[in-house]
């Protein structure tokens, strides 16, 4: 069977055992038809597609990978690990050895639990705070994502108003929008939930105003309602002690996921002292909980996280792919926006409501071997050197060629 087909014929394949052939993120509806769907292999920042073809890897697993993909001390943690053990009926002394890492290198955090993803994060978080406070409302900003759970799930289908029933929403960086919520909550509000960045699907990002994340913690103060940091997506990737710790501005709770553990399934909660009971007392946990393989990878990926320049060289990658972006976009007459932290990039055309020109682009540039998506953000690993950004460089400047020179033709389909 030659490459091209095992891709055709796996999709083909699924169709008929898995429920709309996939789901969730991975589902085919939000990708290209020149999106491999299945991959065979990974290492570094590349990937190889069951379309047998190598892809220079803009998306990251969707985040998890932070050092690239098979990154050797990594694996070899998570391989000596997994010779000892991984779910057994006890935890692993990794456990508390993790639990120590985290309180030594985030500065809200007194404590850690663990779970597998960041739903289980979110709704942990959550579920504490309404614990400690006795209380039921919680707040979240318009079309943010917290997980797929109902409470929080963007989809309707399957959800009753009764599971949203003490949700209530803002606006990100609108402090009255946020004050307007608070009020609405009186004096029955648990929590608010915030993301450190806007990062919702089909927007530009936008960062935290740091008045805003300042007046999310003092109505926090102001109320006794908890505050809860969502560092699933940006955790790990943009500063070690959380995302929110350059502003200044500190988290009650904290959730944690995608990238501690560079792509072993491993979420965690982190907690102040004061929060440490009711934590202690909700009743939270799950079969795979305490495996130990991606606890033993998650203080390889953090060590290597705390004592090498990683963050940095992910950073000035990223700023050097947003520059070429921005040249190119210029050189082919396009005005683009680039948004949100360099190493979780998002590039959109200015008016293109549709995203019919970005979804072209992102297409060209897949069938170019750069796997990068039109409407979600992206993100770059420490694996990502100056070579391959150029290289990544060359093939999409191919690709704005083509669509500035289809761009007509595109615009009136629209
Ligand atoms: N919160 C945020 C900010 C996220 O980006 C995500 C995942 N995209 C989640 C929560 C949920 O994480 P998971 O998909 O691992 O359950």
């Amino acid at each position: 069977m030659t490459n091209e087909i095992l891709e055709t014929s796996l999709r083909r394949r699924a169709t008929a055992v898995i429920p709309g052939g996939m789901y969730g993120h991975m589902t085919r509806a939000l990708l290209s038809e020149d999106h491999p769907q299945y991959v065979t292999a990974a290492d570094g920042c590349r990937f190889t597609g069951a379309d047998g073809r190598e892809y220079l890897d803009l998306m990251c697993g969707w985040g998890p990978v932070v050092l690239g993909y098979a990154h050797p001390a990594v694996r070899r943690a998570a391989d000596i690990q997994a010779g000892l053990g991984d779910c057994v009926n006890g935890a692993s002394p990794v456990m508390v050895e993790l639990a120590e890492l985290l309180v030594e290198t985030i500065p809200s955090a007194d404590w850690a639990m663990f779970a597998k993803n960041g739903t289980d994060a979110t709704t942990t978080c959550v579920t504490i705070a309404r614990a400690a406070t006795g209380r039921r409302k919680v707040l979240t900003a318009h079309g943010a994502y917290h997980g797929a759970v109902p409470w929080c799930t963007p989809g309707s289908s399957g959800v009753t108003a009764e599971d949203r029933a003490h949700v209530d929403h803002f606006e990100y960086n609108d402090i009255a929008s946020l004050r307007r919520a608070v009020d609405r909550a009186g004096d029955d509000l648990a929590a608010i939930v915030v993301c450190p960045f806007r990062h919702d699907v089909r927007q530009d990002q936008e960062l935290a105003d740091p008045e805003f994340a300042r007046a999310v913690r003092t109505l926090c103060d102001r109320t006794g309602a908890t505050m809860i940091l969502d560092d699933v997506r940006a955790g790990f990737r943009l500063s070690l002690g959380g995302s929110w710790e350059p502003l200044g501005v500190r988290p009650d709770l904290a959730a944690w996921s995608k990238a501690m553990a560079n792509g072993y399934a491993l979420a965690a909660v982190t907690g102040i002292g004061a929060l440490s009971e009711a934590a202690s007392e909700v009743y939270v946990t799950g079969s795979f909980w305490y495996s130990a393989v991606s606890m033993a990878a998650s203080i390889a990926t953090l060590t290597e996280l705390r004592e090498t320049d990683a963050l940095s060289r992910m950073e000035s990658a990223g700023q050097r792919l947003r520059a070429g972006l921005d040249a190119q976009a210029a050189r082919h007459g396009f005005e683009v926006n680039q948004t949100g932290p360099v190493q979780m990039p998002l590039l959109t055309f200015a008016g293109d409501t549709d995203f019919s020109v970005g979804t072209r682009w992102a297409r060209e540039a897949v069938q170019r071997g750069v796997y990068l998506h039109p409407t979600h953000n992206w993100f770059l690993s420490a694996a990502h050197t100056a070579a391959d950004i150029d290289e990544i460089l060359e093939r999409t400047e191919d690709a704005f060629a083509v669509v500035s020179r289809d761009l007509g033709s595109l615009l009136s389909q629209g």
